[in-house]
Order: C-alpha cells, then sequence, then structure tokens
C-alpha cells in the first residue's frame, strides 16, 4: 500500500492533524495523531489490516497479538485476513499481561501488531509477554511509525508509513516563538 495514501486517509477523516499541538507529555509538536478516527471506518480498518497481512502472507503467522486498546481494531483485522487468531495484552500494575484466560501454544508464530509505533515500548512489552507465555514473535508491524524508522522491537517490523514528528520542550519550540497558541488534542478546539 502506497504511504500516501495512508497518510491521505488519516488526513481525510482527522486521524493525522497538522498544526501546534501540546501533547500529553508536555511536549510540543506540529503533528497529532488519534488513529481511532481513521479506524472508526471497519472499511478502512479492514484495507489497512489487508496490506499488513501482505506483508506476512509467506510467514505462517499463526497467531496476531496486540496492545489494547490501540492495537485491538487493527490486530483483529490482520488476523482476520491472515487466517491466524487474535488475542492482546493489557497492563496491569504496570506490567504488560495477557489475561481473559488467553493462552499460546508453544513455538506458536506470532504477529505483534500495533496502530502507531512511537518509542516501540508497547510492542516490546506485548512480545515479552507473548515470549513468556511460550510463544516465537516472529516480527512485528503498525499502520504508522512515528520513530522515523528508528523504534527497535527486537524483531523484524514493518509499517505501512513512516512519520519523523519532533516533538520538542515549549521553551524551544517555533510555533511557540511566533506568538501562535498551542492546541491540547482531545480538547473541542480543533487545529486549523
Ligand atoms: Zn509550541
Amino acid at each position: 500500500m502506497d504511504p500516501d495514501r495512508v497518510i491521505d486517509e488519516f488526513k481525510q477523516t482527522g486521524a493525522l492533524l497538522e498544526g501546534h499541538f501540546q501533547l500529553s507529555s508536555g511536549l510540543h509538536s506540529t503533528v497529532y495523531l488519534q488513529c481511532a478516527l481513521v479506524l472508526q471506518f471497519p472499511d478502512k480498518a479492514e484495507m489497512f489490516g489487508h496490506a499488513i497481512a501482505q506483508e506476512f502472507s509467506n510467514a505462517g503467522i499463526q497467531l496476531v497479538a496486540s496492545p489494547a486498546i490501540g492495537g485491538l481494531v487493527i490486530g483483529h483485522e490482520v488476523a482476520r485476513a491472515l487466517g491466524a487468531r487474535f488475542i492482546w495484552t493489557e497492563r496491569e500494575a504496570g506490567e504488560m499481561t495477557l489475561r481473559r484466560g488467553f493462552t499460546v501454544s508453544p513455538g506458536e508464530r506470532t504477529l505483534v501488531v500495533e496502530d502507531v509505533i512511537t518509542t516501540g515500548g508497547s510492542t516490546r512489552d506485548t512480545s515479552e509477554a507473548l515470549k513468556r507465555a511460550g510463544a516465537e514473535v516472529v516480527a512485528a508491524a503498525s499502520i504508522i511509525d512515528r520513530s522515523g524508522g528508528s523504534a527497535e522491537v527486537g524483531v523484524p517490523r514493518v509499517a505501512l508509513a513512516t512519520l519523523k514528528v519532533l516533538s520538542v520542550e515549549p521553551e524551544i519550540c517555533d510555533a511557540c516563538k511566533l506568538g501562535e497558541p498551542a492546541v491540547k488534542p482531545g480538547s473541542r478546539k480543533r487545529a486549523t
């Protein structure tokens, strides 16, 4: 799938906003991503799921696993396209764990799927939880990679589109220097 097409779908659904944002970390960024806004449309989720699945059509994937909540919709679509099982991990007291009676067969060939990879932390933690349960984690995937390709997750990784999104302290933010107010994503105020 053409990365530009992926980005267009995000922009058209408001899932990728360009402007001047204050992130929950307190850092400022010129881009805000909210994958839920594109994944609310099942046909688009299905299309991204197929595109990721295509990359692994000969990998013998038996299981797709995703970190909740962000990975649930896309992970499910990838699993459907691969004819694989789908389970998810959740944080419990900070540690990524398998709950709800989910089990893994020894050596089960597993693909970890997230909506967006930033540092790779959630994918790594999910991968570790699956390995502890006995799975063989063979690869990882996301719709968007916002690390610019630098996130390491310990297994081969693919993304449908890659962004290099700089987040900076407000003190050195260019937009702040121009006197533009920063928008908090999730508030009703929309950036233009
Ligand atoms: Zn700023």
